[in-house]
């Protein structure tokens, strides 16, 4: 057994791709006191990376995964361990076509380069396909075939790390809320900072610190050919073809010499128990690898054989059931945890290992993530998301549909519902629509509403008219014209007291705060580089209380982790529920129902005050995310049902209308508020945000403010498009003939008559009434920059 130091900086937990890319990356950064742990035998170490084919598909919805994916293969290519033949996805249905175009739309978005091919241009690339079964396909030039094995081997020489082969981690010593050391089957190590990148074992390794870890292990089928006829004469290791992806049949194809690997998820998912997983000892082959299940391959190997017809002349050689990870919502689990010092690189991909093995390394030798990982990051999800119920359900349909043509605004189907606000009951009297997000379910419109639709919608094709109705419009118009209420509990909030709690959140954040109490302030947290990490709304209710708006639990982590002894987080968002009333009859409903004063003079704009709403006791905070005079209402959860029948009423009375989240959407893209997460992140800064406003420089030192300092002019800039349809957000945005941006969020602007999206563009073309165009679905479509905000540019409606 390997000798082992007493002591180390760091102690990676696991040598597949994902350890082996950190260890090499923590090096190149200068974090050279650090062991690599494995219960396996080095190189092959018998966890997933041990048996991946190696496709590297980039393409993905997510521009992090992209670029974590193009980053992976510019060091697979650096580490000699790349082959760069080229990824081929085709469409066997009209359907799966149209999905192609907007893939090729994304790639555009994110910058890889991606061409649509006719079959005929794909059988050319792949001559054992046959180009009558399909409809078209999606070609990316720089896609190919990592080789796992070879890229840990060589990560490994590189990195100045010590590797440990057979050697389990068995025991996390954290104390204090923080980790002390780890204890392996060789000896125990006394350490700082652990990183687990354990693969399927990661829920096990979490566990010895008293964390869960959101992954389930699921088997997935793999099958290498007898030698194929027309590749008769092929060196093992060649590989010509473009791998090639089938997602209509749930599989996937590459070639290696005379033979081909045909995968598939089109079996029902096998879930495997973590518990479950054999040991080294008792392992058939390797521990990640089980029983072969023929019955559940026959379907895939018929449509395989259907595309590919000359796989009908070979059978399975190699056939494998192997095991990787899925989390609940498909992407990595990276970060460190709410336990100091253990951090995650888990679920990931070898398609993403070497560009999250840079990014976790940065991130622990400079404190701020190289590149926005909000959508990988470990406190992304609310507390039901890590309950191994959750995760195991999750985990199956993420199988399921992991080549699944997914809507953008398509919520989970299970297992719901989870969370509901005290209003879920009359919502649903009121046959309300809901969508999924974190758990909540969120009203999107009220089919109580149908009556108010007046003519036909306009600008929306088929995919656009997918979980909406005419009803959102309506309920827009009804709000501007009347008001709406509208259900804003899902947001995130949190209260924040203490002795400290102001200088904290002066630190913290880039407005000034050292207000009264009883004012409300729009601000940004930033990173050390400037980068927007969240924008909050900050009420002052007393001299150390402070309520937050956030935007989730990522932003309750981070303030948790900066707070000081005398300063206390606290997350109330369960505990309480939020109605939106706006409109402009707002105040004609609540002016009745409280003994406070709530005109403009009494109560003014961006003010927040507790009140009564007759017996109710309300946080109110007058401001309006959809660009209306009135309040965000804020109680104790027990008092929402009441609350809700209290406005009801008079509500009624004045024509005012239950509205959902459609109807506030398309508000407030109107009304020029950015949405933090789909607009802006921590890539950007304030200022090409269109956010300068809410940066006070001249307050005193607060995170980011050095590296704002220095900038001159943005070179990029979020601006609104005005255009003739509605479009998803994520489009490619062209001028003279070149792709110079994408869209975020878009939508169209009902009082305004007109299609909308917000889109990052080069500053040089964000003029107003720039012409540009968005590509949908492989059309071009004129578009122009229009005035930000486009609605009620001078805020007449809100403050009144
Ligand atoms: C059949 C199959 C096909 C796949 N095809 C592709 C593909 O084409 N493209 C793609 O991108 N991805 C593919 N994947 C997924 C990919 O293989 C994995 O996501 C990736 O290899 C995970 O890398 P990792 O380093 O996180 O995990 P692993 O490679 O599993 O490494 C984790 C390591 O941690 C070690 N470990 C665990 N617990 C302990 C402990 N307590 N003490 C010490 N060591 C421990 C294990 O021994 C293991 O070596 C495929 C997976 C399978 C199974």
């Amino acid at each position: 057994m390997a000798e082992l130091p007493r002591r180390a900086d760091i102690v990676v937990v696991g040598a597949g791709i994902v350890g082996c890319s950190i260890a090499a990356e923590l090096s190149r950064v200068g974090i050279t006191d650090v062991v690599v742990c494995d219960q396996g035998p080095l190189p092959v170490t018998g966890g997933s990376t041990s048996h991946a084919p190696g496709l590297v598909f980039q393409t993905n919805p997510s521009k992090t995964m992209c670029e974590l994916a193009q980053r992976s293969v510019a060091r697979y290519t650096e580490l000699g361990a790349f082959l760069g033949v080229g990824g081929i996805e085709v469409a066997a249905s009209p359907e799966r076509h149209q999905e192609l175009k907007r893939r090729h739309g994304l790639a555009t978005s994110w910058g890889l380069e991606s061409e649509l091919l006719t079959p005929e241009q794909v059988a050319e690339r792949i001559p054992l396909l046959d180009p009558s079964r399909i409809h078209a396909g999606y070609h990316v030039p720089s896609d190919g075939v990592a080789r796992g094995v070879d890229a840990c081997a060589a990560l490994a020489r590189e990195s100045r790390a010590r590797f440990v082969g057979e050697t389990a981690v068995t025991g996390i010593d954290v104390a204090g809320g923080r980790v002390r050391a780890v204890e392996t089957s060789a000896g125990r190590i006394e350490t700082d900072l652990i990183v687990v990148a354990a693969g399927i074992w990661g829920p096990l390794v979490g566990r010895m610190a008293g964390i869960q870890v959101p992954l389930y292990p699921v088997e997935h089928q793999l099958v290498w050919t007898t030698p194929v006829v027309e590749l008769a004469g092929e060196e093992d290791d060649v590989v010509r073809h473009p791998i090639l992806r089938h997602q209509d049949s749930c599989m996937y194809f590459r070639q290696r010499g005379e033979r081909y690997g045909v995968g598939s998820y089109q079996h029902r998912p096998l879930l495997v128990d973590p518990d479950e997983i054999p040991s080294h000892a008792d392992a058939p082959v390797m521990p990640t690898m089980l029983t072969f299940t023929p019955e559940d391959f026959e379907p895939a190997w018929r449509d395989a054989v259907a595309l590919l017809p000359p796989l009908g002349q070979t059978e399975p050689a190699e056939a494998m059931n192997a095991m990787f990870s899925f989390t609940p919502d498909g992407n990595p689990l990276l970060g460190e945890t709410e336990v100091a010092g253990l951090w995650l690189a888990e679920a990931v991909w070898v398609t993403h290992g070497p560009g999250v093995g840079w990014a976790v390394a940065e991130w622990i030798a400079t404190g701020s993530p190289p590149l926005d990982l909000r959508e990988c990051d470990v406190n992304r999800f609310e507390a039901h998301v890590s309950t191994p119920a959750y995760v195991r359900a999750r985990a199956a349909t993420a199988y399921d549909e992991v080549y699944d043509i997914i809507h953008p605004l398509q919520p989970m189907e299970e297992p719901r519902p989870i969370r509901v606000s005290p209003f879920y009951a009359r919502q649903q009297e009121l046959d309300a629509v809901f969508l999924e997000a974190n758990g909540w379910e969120r009203p999107h419109w009220y089919e109580a509403n149908a009556s108010l639709v007046e003519g036909e919608p306009e600008g929306r094709d088929p995919w656009a008219s997918r979980y909406w109705s005419p009803i959102v419009a309506a309920e827009a118009l009804a709000t501007r014209e009347r008001g709406g209420l509208f259900d804003m509990t899902s947001l995130k909030r949190a209260e924040v007291t203490g002795p400290g709690a102001l200088g904290f959140l002066q630190r913290l954040t880039t407005n000034e705060l050292d207000r009264q109490p009883g004012y409300v302030t729009y601000a940004l947290m930033l990173d050390e580089r400037g980068g927007i990490l969240s924008d909050v709304t900050v009420a002052r209710l007393g001299e150390t209380r402070f309520q937050l708006g956030l935007n989730g639990p990522r932003d309750v982590a981070y303030l948790r982790r900066q707070a000081p002894p005398d300063v206390h987080v606290a997350d109330t968002t369960g505990g309480t529920c939020c109605i939106g009333l706006w409109g402009p009859l707002a105040r004609d409903v609540l002016q009745p129902l409280t003994h406070d004063d709530v005109s403009h003079e009494g109560f003014g704009f961006f003010r927040a005050r507790e009140l009564f709403v007759r017996e109710v006791p309300v946080t109110t905070l007058r401001l309006s995310y959809v660009g209306e005079l009135g309040w965000e209402l804020y109680a104790p959860a027990e008092f929402g049902r009441r609350l809700w029948d209290t406005l009801w009423e008079p509500a009624q009375e004045h024509g005012l209308v239950a509205a959902g989240r459609g109807a506030f959407n398309a508000m407030r893209l109107e009304k020029g508020y950015r949405s933090w997460g789909t607009d802006m992140w921590s890539e950007h800064d304030p200022y090409e945000a269109g956010l300068g406003f809410a940066v006070r420089p001249d307050k005193g030192d607060f995170v980011g403010r050095e590296a704002l300092g220095g900038r001159g002019e943005p070179s990029r800039r979020l601006v609104p498009l005005t255009l003739d349809r509605v479009v998803m957000g994520k489009e490619p945005v062209w001028a003279n003939g070149e792709p110079v941006g994408f869209t975020t969020s878009a939508d169209w602007a009902h009082s305004l008559g007109t299609g909308i999206a917000y889109a990052w563009l080069p500053a040089e073309l964000a003029g107003e009434g720039q012409a540009v165009e968005v590509e949908y679905f492989h059309e071009r479509y004129p578009a122009s920059v229009a005035p930000d905000p486009p609605f009620d540019p001078e805020m007449k409606r809100m403050r009144r």
